[in-house]
């Protein structure tokens, strides 16, 4: 049967004539660069616990990241550059290539949904816990239950699983100011001493999961730059195992 041009949807002909497979945008920028290696890390608790790790693997800053407005970061090693981001954008950068390699806590990873990428590695710091908190002193709570976190996704999937219908708001930190000015009557966060918590008249109520930092893996670089990626993970396990002996 022929197709009159006049019903023919442009853009629908150029999809169904080129269709793009996922993945493979991210391919070609892999190759295109594949003489570098980039590592997506985040400032703060992840940064200063993983250069520790990549120095076993001979790879550290040639500058400190405190002391400048950099992003991107030279190293030790000319093949590989350390891009220093936001926390919740590491899975993001890794999964779309524009790292090959990332430092991420499995609470940023459970939220971000990491079907994305490879998770070869626990790298056992930052460890802390991802709980429900509540006040203290609590009134009964009448009708749904209001709960206020930045892990909206993660919350949601716990209250389903426990077949509770609850309230979720969305919020972007100090997320203990939440129950005490009666925003919500629950907060879910990661908690590390507790000590936050109860500064705020909080308690933790529930532990939802133990969270560490993970190496996280672009699938396409794990393909193309499969040795060198697989020397490095070499080197960072032997570094975990010799931390945890000492
Ligand atoms: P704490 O008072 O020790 O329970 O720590 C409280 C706050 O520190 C939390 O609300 C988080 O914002 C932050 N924090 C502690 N540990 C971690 C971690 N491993 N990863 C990310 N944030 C953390």
């Amino acid at each position: 049967m022929s197709v009159s041009k006049k019903n023919v949807n442009p853009w629908a002909l150029t999809f169904a004539v080129y269709p793009v497979e996922p993945g493979e945008r991210n391919k070609s920028m892999i190759e295109n660069r594949s003489e570098q290696l980039v590592f997506a890390l985040s400032k703060g608790r992840i940064l200063k616990e993983t250069l520790p790790l990549l120095k076993e693997a001979g790879i550290a800053l040639l500058e400190d990241p405190d002391k400048s407005r950099k992003l991107i970061f030279p190293t030790t090693r000319d093949d590989v550059k350390i891009l220093i981001i936001r926390a919740t954008d590491v899975p993001t950068y890794v999964e779309h290539g524009a790292a090959d390699l990332g430092v991420s806590g499995k609470d940023v990873l459970l939220e971000h949904g990491g079907n994305g990428l490879y998770e070869p590695l626990d790298l056992n710091i930052a460890r802390c816990r991802l709980m429900v908190a509540a006040r203290v002193k609590e009134e009964p709570v009448v009708g749904r239950l209001k709960v206020a976190t930045k892990f909206v996704n993660v919350a949601k999937r716990y209250y389903a699983e426990k077949g509770e219908q609850v309230e979720i708001i969305k919020l972007y930190g100090s997320m203990e100011l939440a129950p005490l000015v009666n925003l919500a009557d629950r907060i879910v966060d990661v908690v590390d001493t507790g000590n936050t918590l109860k500064a705020n008249g909080l308690r933790p109520t529930e532990l939802i999961t133990h969270v560490s930092s993970r190496l996280v893996v672009n699938k396409a670089s794990m393909k193309i730059k499969h040795q060198r990626i697989q020397e490095i993970l070499t080197c960072l396990e032997r570094a975990v195992e010799a931390k945890k002996e000492r």
